[in-house]
């Protein structure tokens, strides 16, 4: 029995320890620029492969259904503690096993079966978890959706408010996946008042430059803001609800357990409160201004080889590049970065097809890229090769690329 807790995974089950062994080497030698990704700390990564992950826990702090409960109830307190912190509110839930359950626990807590709520439509940057058809939100509520003005890809604040009188929503969400503007979350607010709608910001893509101090932050004037302790934020896959007004508190708690979920990933939390910790130093700031930096230089350089951007350009950490007048898909060009190891994402932009295969946008996000260390000049150099990547190089064009990237790859390695 004692292998049991010695035997490493490369030799007790090497399927998994090949894939494994794989991956790791795969993120070290591709520069990824899916927005949604990010790298963790070895800090981070230590406490989500901890033995704390044996502990099976329900309830609150200091409130559990278990015993030997001590040591998670210090954690989920520093969760809660930073939190509060670090986004300067009162009501903090640790435990959302993920963004869209984050979501759904607001959900469960604040409106009922066929109420109505309104958020940003899918092609505009919203997300699935905000009443999308094929998402349980979309069949359990009436979902209406606002979008952006055609010409500029902003959200159309006058069309989100002439349709919130005639929707008369229960619930406003403000929030996406693939919008890559700062939103007017006084003038949302402003919306949901004139229609007594309770207001919801999900940020979670841009939570962390909002721990940086490089982005407004939602909390001054959402009812409630849900977020995701990944993307931005850099920490474990997870989620966290938070709220100024703790006249929600009981009905969020309750929500979440025993509402939508049962015990807690106690070693998630562990990462969680880690994620936080790091997110309260000097050094998180300077990571979030050179992400916000990073990510203007990227959208010039595309913009200065002639690349539509949605929006003509960046507030946060992410560019969408439109290929509508031109002759390639969003799937093509991701195949053709692929070729020259960089990961990114189709995505639709404003207006676009629903049908994937057809969609005319990418999603780039330099998050990830940030933390292992490219600067400007680094961002620039990228720029360059994925438009040349985009109109499709010669084969030796290519390779010089993939070279090029390899070699940013070693000089920014990551786990070394
Ligand atoms: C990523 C994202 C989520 C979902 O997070 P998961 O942890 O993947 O469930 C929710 N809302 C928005 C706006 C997102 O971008």
């Amino acid at each position: 029995m004692s292998d049991f807790f010695k035997t490493r995974l490369e030799a007790s089950d090497p399927l998994i320890g090949d894939a494994l062994a794989s991956e790791l080497q795969r993120q070290q030698t591709q520069i990824e620029l899916i927005a949604s990704e990010n790298i963790v700390s070895r800090a981070v990564l230590e406490a989500l492969g901890h033995p704390m992950t044996n502990k099976t826990l329900e309830g609150y702090p200091g409130n559990r259904f278990h015993g030997g409960g001590e040591f998670v109830d210090v954690v989920e307190q520093a969760v809660i503690d930073r939190a509060r912190e670090l986004f300067d509110c009162d009501y903090v839930n640790a435990q959302p096993h993920s963004g869209t359950q984050a979501n759904q626990a607001v959900f469960f807590a604040t409106v009922k079966p066929s109420d109505k709520i309104l958020s940003l439509n899918l092609a505009a940057g919203g997300h699935l978890s905000h009443g999308a058809s094929p998402n349980q939100s979309g069949r359990w509520f009436e979902a209406h959706h606002y979008g952006v003005d055609r010409e500029t890809g902003l959200i159309d604040y006058e069309s989100v408010a002439q349709m919130a009188k005639e929707i008369r929503p229960a619930l406003m969400i403000a929030g996406g996946s693939a919008y890559p503007r700062c939103i007017d979350f006084e003038r949302m607010r402003h919306i949901a008042d004139s229609v007594d709608a309770l207001y919801l910001v999900d940020m979670a893509h841009f939570a962390g430059l909002v721990a940086a101090g490089v982005h407004p932050s939602p909390l001054p004037h959402a009812d409630i803001v849900t977020c995701t302790t990944t993307k931005t934020m850099r920490g474990p896959r997870g989620g966290l609800i938070l709220s100024r007004d703790s006249a929600w508190s009981r009905k969020l708690q309750s929500a979440v357990f025993p509402g939508v979920q049962g015990s807690l990933h106690s070693q998630v939390i562990a990462a969680k409160a880690v994620c936080l910790g790091e997110a309260l130093s000097n050094a998180f700031k300077n990571y979030g201004k050179q992400v916000v930096e990073n990510a203007r230089v990227l959208g010039q350089t595309l913009s200065g080889h002639g690349i539509k951007l949605v929006s003509g350009g960046t507030d946060t950490h992410m560019v969408l590049l439109d290929f509508s007048a031109r002759d390639v898909s969003g799937q093509e060009v991701q195949d053709r970065l692929a070729r020259v190891n960089l990961t990114s994402n189709k995505n639709p932009v404003p207006f676009d097809s629903n049908r994937p295969s057809e969609w005319a946008g990418l999603r780039l996000g330099v998050a990830a890229a940030t933390t292992r260390g490219l600067q400007q000049e680094d961002f620039k150099s990228l720029g360059d090769i994925i438009a040349r990547t985009i109109e499709q190089g010669s084969e030796s064009q290519v390779r010089d690329d993939r070279d090029a990237v390899l070699d940013l790859c070693e000089r920014f390695p990551i786990y070394g």
